[in-house]
């Protein structure tokens, strides 16, 4: 059994947001056990909303959150960073309507989380563990779940571009080996799209401070910081989107083509299809320990 973590100390930095290009402020701050990750507009007198899939509200070229009056958007980056070193509960305390985009990646946010410090409480973390696989298609995207005795990861990516037509990765996702090959993965787009995106008031606050941005004839950036950091950046994207079915996954996750509509749209499927997964108490229990966990399943249900 593994206890539920939270931040030593509350932590802040500033940024702007990509698509809104307004400077805002991030907190983040311990919580209890239980209370999960949250969003909080201090602008909106406090308001929240709680980073699951009930709460997923547009998606354009990013994440967003909403309920009610209160919207946060490109959440994914920090949502990643924040599951992927077992940060069970936070409160993201924002001042603006969008996560900073930083440089792009979640490698500072893996520093925030860092300097403030992790601490355990006093709960038993739970973990989604896959019983049998799902899976979800759209078009020529896909996105699949396995059985896995622990959280691995196979993203492909194909565009229409010479840069860009085929890359594939497979990882096992623990704190290290995110933080190694996937949060400095930064995001991409396309020159050509950039025009577009602006037409239509997004990526306002976009540069290449903080995205690759690919011409017809290579990035316009320099240096990558890895050959294939277009599907890394893609692996680091899914794991945030799929933070949102709020239990740490066992299970082997496999996405081709793949977007945040898609990811989103899966990790409300795999919510919904509650047969196809237990909750257990440790990433290596059994399978044949599954009915052990039907419980606290139940419990699940009955506060959904
Ligand atoms: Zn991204």
């Amino acid at each position: 059994m593994k206890a539920q973590r939270t931040l030593r100390r509350s932590i802040s930095c500033a940024g702007i947001g990509l698509h809104s290009g307004k400077k805002v402020t991030l907190s983040l701050k311990p919580a209890p056990a239980d209370s999960s990750i949250r969003f909080r507009r201090c602008d909106l007198g406090g308001l929240e909303v709680p980073a699951t899939v009930k709460h997923v509200g547009g998606i354009n070229y990013a994440t967003g959150l909403a309920r009610d009056a209160v919207r946060v958007d490109t959440v994914e980056h920090l949502l990643a960073a924040l599951v992927s070193l077992g940060i069970d509960n936070v409160v993201v305390e924002l001042n603006s309507p969008e996560v900073p985009i930083m440089d792009g990646s979640a490698s500072p946010f893996i520093d925030l989380i860092q300097q403030a410090g992790v601490r355990q409480l006093s709960a038993t973390r739970h973990y989604l563990k896959v019983l049998r696989p799902l899976s979800l298609s759209r078009g020529d995207k896909s996105i699949a779940i396995y059985p896995s005795d622990h959280f691995r990861v196979t993203y492909s990516i194909a565009f229409d571009h010479p840069l860009l037509q085929h890359q594939s990765m497979t990882l096992s996702i623990t704190d290290s080996s995110f933080i190694e090959h996937i949060a400095p993965a930064r995001t991409f787009t396309f020159l050509k799209e950039v025009e577009m995106l602006r037409q239509q008031g997004l990526a306002l606050g976009g540069s290449l401070e903080n995205a690759i941005v690919i011409g017809d004839t290579g990035v316009l950036n320099g240096q990558l910081r890895f050959d294939d950091e277009f599907v890394r950046h893609k692996i680091l994207d899914v794991i945030g989107d799929m933070a949102l079915v709020g239990y740490p996954i066992v299970g082997h996750l496999v996405a081709h083509r793949g977007g945040h509509a898609l990811h989103t749209a899966f990790a409300a499927h795999v919510l919904e299809d509650a047969d196809a997964w237990t909750l257990v108490e440790s990433m290596d229990a059994a399978t044949a320990d599954a009915a052990a966990a039907i419980p606290i399943k139940d419990a699940y249900r009955a506060a959904n």
